[in-house]
């Protein structure tokens, strides 16, 4: 049975009740963690054995709150002796940069005791993993909109980031990422989809509502709230369904939380 299990489901403000984003994907005996936002690995140590089991991490963007927990996780996993290989699906302007911050952290690759495959991101061509799962990465314009007006932004940087569909079998999950505009949901959602986990700190209600109005969506979680978001989230809940009657389920996940599909 596919489950999704809600790690940390914060905003990129420091919080002691909610971590950065973090969720485990179990898609029968296949795990997948979709961004390593801090404190990952420790969270994990919950969750039996993920941090020796996870097929792969797929990372959305290069936000701190997104990939940070990456050298945490690796030094953890190697710590408990982990020796499945690991998978990172990621931008591929993050590749040089994190592998150069693990050397500086004074790991090795080799030394981890297990083997790391670094692969891009491509939308073109969906990642194929073992068990028939499927993940087609959507790019977006989250950082563009971030970064570029940002004091001393670098213009030739790429700003690569995406939204996520995981597909198994009749199980399809779709994970918003970070986004620029609550449109770029569009072309995701014009399929049915299981469920759909949408940030809610960069886009408003109103937007995703408007997004969101004629999809076939059973299940709709909002994760990553703004802070003015996060005091009500029952009265969140219930206003969300009340505005998108055509979803089955809308749940409003805190860090632990754990739905079955
Ligand atoms: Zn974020
Ligand atoms: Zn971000």
């Amino acid at each position: 049975m596919p489950s999704l299990s809600f790690i940390g489901t914060g905003s990129g403000f420091p919080s002691a009740e909610r971590f950065f984003s973090s969720t485990l994907v179990h898609l029968g005996s296949i795990h997948l963690l979709v961004d390593a936002g801090e404190p990952c690995v420790h969270l994990l140590r919950d969750r039996g054995n993920m941090i020796g089991e996870i097929d792969a991490i797929l990372i959305t963007h290069g936000h701190v709150d997104h990939i940070g927990g990456i050298p945490a996780f690796l030094q953890g996993a190697m710590l408990i002796e982990r020796k499945k290989p690991l998978a990172i699906h990621l931008p591929r302007e993050m590749i040089s940069p994190l592998k150069a911050w693990i050397a500086a952290l004074y790991l090795t690759e080799i030394g981890l005791g297990f083997s790391v495959s670094w692969i891009p991101w491509n939308p073109d061509a969906p990642a194929l993993l073992e068990g028939g799962v499927s993940i087609t990465s959507h790019a977006n314009k989250h950082l563009v909109d971030c970064y570029r007006v940002l004091p001393g932004a670098d213009p030739s940087k790429e700003c690569q980031s995406y939204s996520l569909d995981i597909k198994a079998g009749n199980f399809r999950t779709l994970f918003s990422g970070d986004l620029a505009s609550a449109s770029e949901l569009l072309s995701l959602v014009v399929n049915p989809a299981t469920v759909l986990v949408s940030e809610l700190s960069h886009v408003t209600i109103e937007e995703l509502v408007s997004v969101l109005a004629e999809a076939d969506l059973g299940t709709l979680c909002l994760v990553h709230l703004s802070e003015d978001m996060v005091g009500d989230r029952s009265e969140l809940q219930g206003r969300m369904e009340e505005l998108l009657p055509a979803i089955k389920d809308v749940i409003v996940p805190e860090d632990g939380t754990i739905l079955d599909f």
